[in-house]
């Protein structure tokens, strides 16, 4: 194969030394062949590599992160569009602004902004890419305080299908599509952010048996329903691990676990709001609480995400958390066929559900809760991994707001789901998609067909 034209990253080809650790994303399950990886360095480099996939008639994959469990970073005989070597980034501390390039992961943007007490809605692991995140929408712990990590994403360079670089403020249609849009429009290779003063949290981990599982997502249903804006509140049903704060007793048990965190100082209002929550619950087995650096806070689920395990995971945007759906989650745990079968619950609303409708082209603000069903393996039949996630989904369909979420979809989810994630907005991406990329060149997506076209091709 001939080198790129005016490509100054690097390219690595199957049969190098680097290129099988290069085609790896962080789903294991996920081992594609593409057949050249192009590392860029810059906006430049990008433009040549998606010219150069079009005059070679190459599908197009975009990493940056690698942490789509779909996997959509890597396709068979594409061409991968390599982001993660673009590490710039820049803070302006007084203007509140950061510019980021799409290497970077979440943790690596948190360690800049907090160097100045700032920060911006960002994914719950570290290592998830900025870009990818941010695009599907992005919540965060923060995103009842401060909105989704796409309300804050005020601007972006994009390279488009042709290979135009475009600012996307200078483009309203293109920068609303960006904000919920996913990898739809273009390849960004800048996103500009709104920082808020945020350092500090009162955190509280609450953890029960599992046949506490019903009465504690109740509580938390109850509780969330009155919830500021301030206290970020997460619910999950999965097997306790074996750290030093857990008891003997539940560890590799099921068990049924809280965390809330209160951003702000640790001050009297935040211990209050801690205590509401344990008012309504029974004495639980593991009880901690105090303050945290906003750091500490985002280092929270290190370690629970490790690369090199297979994954298959799907969310579900909910309108409610009635009894019905509890016990469904409940029993679906009870059920799960491995013990790394989790299932995460957490409170929407507040800033997030503020933004108006129109304002981006993330939909469901009108959510009350975010349901991610997840299940990893080492070994074992994965079809019954993924019956296992899809079929709890299915079990609470009455609860549903409307469909799934563009950052946690699986693969092979099928063309509708796909549509419903984009749901109201879906009409008007299409027009979008038509304008900057009417013939679909990226589709290793999940894909907006654009408006006036036959699908052309359908989610991976
Ligand atoms: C452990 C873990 C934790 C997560 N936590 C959260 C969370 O807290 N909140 C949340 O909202 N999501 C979360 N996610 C989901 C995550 O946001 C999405 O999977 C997202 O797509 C990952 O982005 P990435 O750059 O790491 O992935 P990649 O696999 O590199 O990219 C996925 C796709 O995003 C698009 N994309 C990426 N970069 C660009 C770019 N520069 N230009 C155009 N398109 C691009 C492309 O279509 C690309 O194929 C999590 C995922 C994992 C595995």
């Amino acid at each position: 194969m001939r080198g790129i034209p005016r490509f100054a990253g690097e390219l690595i080809t199957p049969g190098s030394r680097r290129y099988d650790r290069a085609r790896r994303v962080w789903n294991a399950a996920v081992d594609r062949y593409p057949v050249l990886i192009a590392r860029a360095r810059s906006t430049a480099d990008v433009a040549a590599a998606i010219r150069y996939a079009r005059e070679e008639g190459l599908a197009l994959s975009v990493r940056g992160g690698g942490h789509s469990t779909a996997g959509l970073a890597v396709a068979d005989g594409a061409l991968m569009l390599d982001l993660s070597a673009m590490k710039a980034v820049r803070v302006n501390a007084p203007a509140r602004v950061a510019v980021a390039a799409p290497g970077l992961t979440w943790g690596e943007l948190d360690v800049a902004t907090q160097a100045h007490g700032l920060a911006t809605t960002g994914a719950t692991v570290g290592s998830v890419g900025v870009a990818g995140m941010t695009l599907g929408g992005g919540t965060g712990r923060l995103d009842r305080l401060i909105g989704l990590a796409c309300d804050n994403l005020i601007d972006a360079k994009v390279v488009t299908a042709d290979g135009q670089v475009l600012k996307a403020s200078e483009h309203p249609d293109l920068l609303w599509a960006l904000r919920g849009g996913g990898g739809n429009l273009g390849v960004v290779t800048s996103l500009r952010y709104r920082l808020h003063p945020v350092s500090s949290a009162f955190v509280g981990f609450l953890a029960y048996p599992f046949d506490r599982a019903a009465d504690m997502l109740r509580a938390y249903a109850q509780f969330s329903e009155k919830a500021p804006d301030r206290l970020a509140l997460y619910a999950a049903l999965e097997t306790a691990p074996a750290l030093p704060y857990i008891p003997e007793s539940l560890r590799g048990q099921r068990f049924a676990a809280l965390l809330a965190l209160c951003f702000g100082p640790a001050d009297d209002h935040a211990e209050r709001i801690l205590s509401g929550l344990r008012a309504l619950l029974p004495p639980p087995a593991v009880d901690i609480a105090g303050p945290m650096s906003y750091l500490q806070t985002q280092q929270l689920s290190e370690g629970m995400a490790p690369e090199g395990l297979s994954h298959y995971d799907t969310g579900e945007w909910l309108g409610l958390l009635d009894d019905e759906a509890i016990d469904a989650l409940v029993n679906a745990v009870a059920s799960a066929p491995t013990r790394e079968s989790v299932i995460v619950v957490k409170r929407m609303g507040g800033a997030a559900a503020r933004v108006p409708a129109g304002e981006t082209a993330f939909w469901y603000r009108h959510a009350a809760h975010k349901l991610d069903v997840q299940v990893e393996w080492v070994s074992g039949e994965p079809d019954v991994h993924r019956e296992w996630v899809r079929s709890t989904c299915q079990a609470v369909s009455h609860a549903s707001a409307g469909g799934s979420y563009v950052n946690f979809m699986g693969d092979g989810e099928g063309t509708d789901r796909v549509r419903a994630a984009y749901g109201g907005n879906y009409e008007r991406l299409a027009q979008v998609k038509a304008a900057y990329d009417p013939g679909n060149f990226f589709h290793l997506n999940h894909n907006i067909t654009p408006a006036g076209a036959s699908r052309l091709t359908s989610s991976l």
